[in-house]
């Protein structure tokens, strides 16, 4: 089996400019940077550290990127797992996986642990009785709140988690001393989707022909992650045509290309 104990990366090389946008969701995290970086300058006023964050918004939006950020600007180690992996991969050993985690972490702190699709094990308690894998969900939730609550305010581990369904998840999560944070992350507005598209063109042979204004105007609706694969697709494209740069008709295919895959997946372009 290719299921890995979790991923470890110690030497993370994203950073806030990889991010496009976000100017809010960038602001709130830069604190938790400055947690990491000098937790003295709060302890020493008495003041506690938080232990973790929800980052809440729909996906694609950059979720994951910035949680990578926040480690690569703090300079720690990243910890991260996804929630589906609890149901899919770690049957009966969720709540060993969870203390291994938070052991790796505190040892490495100061650290990041981040857990995507939360939800997947932090639904709330008690509903979908029916389902076989619920007391192994309910074990590994209980292991994470038990984790949170066992840090002391000096571990300096701070626990990130990325959800698209905050409203389905167990409140006991977002108590004082957990996820008491929410950080939201929304779709990009026009402006934003220019700086994502000058993020991901960066790499790309373009041509001279490229108006960012346009393209970002005929991308309502469209993430982080769909800008991305544009750009790729609009290179493949140019690539297939024999094109010596990706210039404005290989965009608009791209886009057309990428619409018709989100219409299959029933999305709502606005
Ligand atoms: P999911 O909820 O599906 O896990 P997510 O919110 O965690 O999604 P990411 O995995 O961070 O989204 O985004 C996927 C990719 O999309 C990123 O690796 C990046 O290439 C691109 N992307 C998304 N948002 C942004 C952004 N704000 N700026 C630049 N690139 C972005």
């Amino acid at each position: 089996s290719k299921a890995k104990l979790f991923d470890q990366n110690t030497e993370v090389k994203t950073t806030f400019k990889d991010v496009a946008g976000l100017e809010g969701a960038k602001e709130e995290v830069q604190e938790i940077v400055d947690f990491l970086k000098f937790p003295e300058k709060y302890t020493s006023l008495g003041g506690k550290i938080p232990k973790g964050a929800l980052l809440v918004g729909p996906p694609g939006t950059g979720k994951t990127l910035l949680a990578r950020a926040v480690a690569g600007e703090a300079k720690v180690p990243f910890f991260s797992l996804s929630g589906s992996d609890f149901v899919e991969m770690f049957v009966g050993v969720g709540a060993s996986r969870v203390r291994d985690l938070f052991k790796q972490a505190k040892e490495k702190s100061p650290s990041i642990i981040f857990i995507d699709e939360i939800d997947a094990i932090g639904r709330a308690r008690g509903k979908n009785a029916m389902s076989g894998s619920n007391d192994e969900r309910e074990n590994t939730l209980n292991q994470l709140l038990t984790e949170m609550d066992g840090f002391g305010t000096n571990t300096n581990v701070i626990v990130l988690a990325a959800t698209n369904r905050a409203d389905i998840l167990d409140t006991a999560l977002m108590r004082a001393g957990r996820f008491d944070r929410q950080i939201y992350v929304d779709l990009p507005d026009v402006r934003e989707r220019k700086e994502i598209f000058e993020v991901h063109l960066r790499p790309l042979k373009k041509a001279e022909n490229l108006d960012l204004d346009f393209l970002s105007k005929q991308t309502p609706g469209f993430s982080g992650a769909d800008i991305a694969n544009v750009c790729n697709e609009a290179a493949l494209i140019a690539a297939r045509n024999g094109k010596k740069s990706v210039d404005k008709q290989d965009f608009l295919d791209a886009v057309d290309r990428i619409i018709g895959g989100l219409e299959k997946k029933n999305k709502i372009i606005t």
